[in-house]
């Protein structure tokens, strides 16, 4: 069975490196201006030990109760474990165990958890704030994340938070609103929220965005990394 699935594995990383590396060459970008990060959620840590092995790694996953054992499991394995689900403040202890990089800030609260945590295990996290761009001032998308218009304020936050590091920002592509079905615009005008971001922490030069089905044009617009589950692992059994 293993020898089955990591033959699954390695074919689908060929096809997901092959479609990064044409979308770099459209954008006239370098390839290792793109970074690829396999979302494993909701499948097992021995596809996460097969997925090291063939040359990841970075991973992700959304959810503190699958992720915390799995990268217990696996933390012999050299990898760097990236959450990027909602983050509810009382996961933040357990999170910081295990996660070289947050990618769902989108809160004060959290900002101020996570500092803490980050200096009682004394590690560093790295940081990338949420944008949702289907929400209005004040407000939260769906998804998670937070209304472009709070991230200068959630940047000073991070960057002056003792233990965490500020390394950019992150999106889903909208469902709902003025980006739903336009994953290029939403990927550009996250693109200017980094330059804007930039402008004041010239290091926090991630961008991460798009998945399986819209990689293309996070490349496309800028993205520096990607987030890809479906297309390396298969279709989910559940919503995940
Ligand atoms: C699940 C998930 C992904 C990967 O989605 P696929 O469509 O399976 O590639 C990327 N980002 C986040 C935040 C996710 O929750």
């Amino acid at each position: 069975m293993t020898d089955v699935r990591r033959a699954q594995l390695s074919d689908n990383l060929a096809r997901v490196e092959d479609r990064i590396a044409a979308a770099c060459a459209a954008a006239g970008r370098a390839r290792d201006e793109v970074t690829l990060i396999v979302v494993t959620k909701t499948y097992p840590a021995s596809d996460v030990r097969l997925l090291a092995e063939l040359g990841v790694r970075h991973v992700a996953e959304n959810r503190d109760q699958d992720a915390a054992p799995k990268a217990a499991e696996c933390a012999d394995l050299p990898l760097t474990w990236h959450f990027v689900g909602q983050l509810q403040t009382n996961k933040v202890r357990s999170v910081a165990r295990y996660a070289g990089m947050v990618q769902s800030i989108d809160r004060l609260r959290l900002v101020t958890a996570l500092s803490k945590e980050a200096v009682r295990t004394e590690r560093e996290l790295g940081c990338l704030i949420q944008v949702a761009l289907d929400a209005e001032s004040g407000q939260q998308g769906d998804r998670g994340g937070t209304a472009p218009d709070a991230v200068p304020a959630l940047a000073e936050a991070i960057a002056g938070a003792q233990g965490l590091r500020l390394d950019g920002v992150m999106t889903v592509a909208p469902l709902s609103g003025p980006y739903a079905g336009r994953q290029l615009a939403a990927f550009e005008r996250l693109m200017e929220i980094s330059t804007d971001l930039r402008a004041t922490h010239p290091a926090a030069n991630m961008v991460s965005a798009g998945m399986s089905a819209d990689l293309e044009d996070a490349i496309r617009a800028g993205a520096t990394h990607v987030r890809v589950g479906t297309a390396v692992l298969g279709v989910r059994p559940r919503l995940g």
